[in-house]
């Protein structure tokens, strides 16, 4: 059995120069991208991969002052609430039926709302990914930020590379962005039309990283040019399989993508529904 429904969630959004997205981009041009969550009903019930903003560094001047001292990088969070709960009850889905999460790296727009987890249901990343959160020091200058997942109710289970992390959905390690970044194989259900998808998350930010083979803008100990490895690999993961390749934070394909999944899945009606707290 692969996956029944996936539902994208948009958890917040992120002001910042192209150029965090695109290797050598005008510093000057701007975008809003979305900060993405993704849904997969599976057969033991709901794995949410990412969860966007912890909310008190957002909103606590104090913090946000620490953790967000960039004015060209900001951090827009959805509602007064916690984005994951309220995005989830917007498509009819309470919280408390997420089974698993599993997080692509932990950069603060991605691992935030892990505190909502934590004790709770098992957390999938990458082994090296949260050994570069916790020991080493250029973590929190590179938008890792230990407060958001230090926390020794967290159940990790640590992969060294590919992993199948439940029925239908597959771990690809992607290196690069961050140095355990990991993206996702999605199967869908035949009983459910079948087919698939590959979400890169921060592997490949936008749909020019993938189609123009851009380099994404932010990456460690690797060269622009290895992060073009990465999305070519992912490629041809989806070409493979005929699946279709996810863009992270796209501005226009979140958006359009949300809306063809909810009609597809039949989670649109629920959108319209006032987010419950
Ligand atoms: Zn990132």
């Amino acid at each position: 059995m692969a996956a029944r429904r996936i539902v994208l969630l948009t958890l917040g959004w992120e002001d910042l120069p192209r150029s965090v997205s695109v290797h050598g981009a005008p510093p000057a041009e701007r975008l809003r991208e979305p900060t993405p969550g993704v849904l997969v009903e599976t057969e033991g019930g709901w794995l949410l991969l990412d969860t966007g903003f912890n909310t008190a560094l957002v909103r606590d001047p104090a913090l946000r002052r620490r953790f967000f001292p960039d004015a060209e990088y900001v951090p827009v969070l959805p509602g007064a609430g916690e984005p994951v709960p309220e995005a989830m009850a917007r498509a009819g889905i309470d919280v408390g039926d997420v089974v698993a999460v599993a997080v692509s790296h932990l950069h603060a727009d991605h691992a935030g709302g892990l505190k909502l987890f934590a004790g709770r249901v098992p957390v999938h990343a990458q082994r090296r990914e949260v050994d570069f959160g916790l020991r080493d020091p250029r973590a929190e200058a590179e938008g890792v930020f230990r407060i958001d997942f230090d926390d020794p109710r967290i159940d990790w289970r640590l992969a060294d590379g590919d992993v199948e992390i439940a029925p239908g959905v597959r771990a690809v390690s992607t290196p690069g962005h961050t140095p355990g970044h990991q993206s996702f194989v999605v199967d869908v259900d035949d009983t459910r039309g079948g087919g698939g998808f590959v979400f890169a998350f921060d592997a490949a930010d936008l749909t020019e990283n993938i189609e123009l083979e851009h380099p994404i803008g932010s990456f460690v100990d690797v060269s622009p040019e290895a992060t073009v490895e990465q999305i070519r690999r992912l490629k041809r993961i989806a070409a493979e399989r005929g699946y279709r390749l996810v863009p992270g934070h796209d501005p226009q394909v979140w958006p359009a993508l949300t809306a063809e999944l909810d009609q597809r899945f039949g989670t649109a009606g629920e959108r319209t529904r006032p987010a419950a707290l």
